[in-house]
């Protein structure tokens, strides 16, 4: 077992906790809990060892999280489970920095996982937990990238994959990832956080692992993101980081990584973060205006479903990361999401309608001066273009709708023509197509 422990993060606690206890919120005063932070490194022989890991073939030298594994609670790599995740582009994007209002524009491309988004880092990590402490099942309540990731890494460790569906709120993409890779599924008739108080009963009653966004080590694993975002830019901060906000698990990790690699001497100072939520559902923005207390918002809407999240667990970790490194939070409509999404497929990249809130709001804060046209720009793309095709095929033809059935107007609509078999009709499509 790791020397590291499970630090309550609560103000008036600070409780320590064996790495290997099963707890997910501090069992005195119910706060988060995190990893304690990684034992002191030789800076330059951890970085080379980080680079050289990539030309063996041990698989966990290949993944893009083990590599950089002394960042990680895993003393030893006998438990771990990988699926060659991480080693994820860094994109330059010309065309969507030129829509943004910046000189240039890096795109992370998390939707280049695995299961194509940025869950997997974290799930290589949970499952390994899961593994190292004896179970035999995991389980989480989610119709998304969670559950995919999740079904992907337990079927691959052999744990049974367990995922609670709130009924009737499916969304089909990324469940049929889950019903492939082997997951029981299981419909229940309540709410999200019915459901959620009802599995936490069970799971020490029956030996379930709870991958939920609250785990501590899927934040671990989402960590390397950006020791590997460092590496690839040479060591160099970005003045920004942007991403986009759902439960802010991800920015929790994010800004965990960059203090720490601060603290250990891999960098001088910490980039600004910008996390970007959907106007229908944007507590976290709320609460960064008008600070006081935490207001869920009681019906989310969005559809960029993955950050359709109204009560976002990990809010107390992501204001932090926003005040220690002068951050700011934005929101982005749908429409907006929409169009800078098509942008981001116009760059031959691609994303799904979540990730595509960086884009949005990186115009915005560049418009409103916040961000300057020649600062280095970083947009983690979470999600796989794939992953929604149905939102894709509306777009392009007209018939994409806010939630609240307000038309999209499809501003970089390309919709597919039909022709005669015809040389002579074809060749003038073309033509005019060329000159268009
Ligand atoms: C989970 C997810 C998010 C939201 O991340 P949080 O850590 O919950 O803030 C954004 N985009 C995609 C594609 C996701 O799967």
């Amino acid at each position: 077992m790791s020397t590291q422990e499970l630090l309550c993060i609560g103000p008036e606690c600070g409780a320590r906790f064996p790495i290997g206890e099963v707890i997910y919120t501090c069992p005195r005063c119910q706060s988060l809990l995190e990893v304690s932070a990684p034992a002191p490194l030789d800076v330059e022989a951890a970085r080379r060892a980080w680079r050289e890991r990539r030309l063996s073939d041990a698989p966990e030298d290949r993944s893009g999280v083990w590599r950089f594994r002394e960042l990680l609670p895993f003393d030893d790599m006998r438990h771990i489970v990988t699926l060659a995740e991480g080693n994820t582009a860094l994109l330059e994007a010309p065309r969507a920095a030129r829509y943004a209002g910046l000189d240039a524009l890096l795109f992370k491309h998390q939707g280049f996982n695995p299961t194509g988004s940025f869950k997997d880092n974290g799930m290589t990590v949970g499952a390994s937990q899961a593994l190292r402490l004896g179970m035999k099942t995991v389980a989480c309540v989610s119709t998304g990238n969670t559950s995919a990731s999740m079904a992907a890494y337990a079927s691959a460790a052999g744990l049974l994959p367990v995922i609670f569906l709130p009924h009737g709120n499916i969304s089909y993409g990324k469940l049929a990832q889950a019903l492939e890779y082997g997951a029981l599924t299981i419909q229940v008739e309540a709410n999200f956080d019915e459901i959620l108080r009802l599995v936490r009963e069970l799971a020490p009653k029956l030996g379930i692992y709870l991958l939920n966004s609250v785990n501590p080590f899927r934040i671990e694993g989402q960590k390397t993101i950006m020791a590997e975002l460092l590496e690839q830019l040479g060591w160099r901060v970005p003045d920004w980081v942007v991403l986009p906000g759902g439960n802010l698990g991800n920015i929790s990790a994010f800004g965990k990584a960059f203090r720490e690699l601060r603290s250990l001497g891999f960098i001088p100072r910490l980039p600004r973060f910008a996390v970007i939520q959907a106007e229908g559902s944007a507590p976290f923005h709320d609460y960064f205006r008008r600070r006081g207390e935490f207001h869920p918002v009681a019906k989310p809407e969005t559809l960029a479903t993955a950050i359709r999240i109204g009560d976002p667990v990990s809010w107390p970790k992501a204001i932090q990361v926003i005040d220690e490194t002068n951050g700011v939070v934005e929101t982005a409509t749908e429409q907006e999401i929409a169009d800078a999404k098509a942008v981001i497929g116009q760059c031959g990249i691609g994303c799904e309608p979540a990730s595509a809130a960086t884009l949005a709001g990186i115009r915005k804060l560049a418009a409103a001066g916040v961000i300057g046209a020649g600062e280095l720009v970083v947009a983690v793309l979470t999600g796989h273009v794939l992953k929604d095709p149905d939102y894709i095929y509306r777009y392009h033809t007209g018939q994409l709708e806010t939630p609240s059935g307000a038309r999209i107007e499809p501003r970089f609509a390309n919709q597919p023509v039909t022709a005669r078999p015809d040389a002579g009709e074809i060749a003038a499509l073309l033509e005019r197509y060329h000159r268009h």
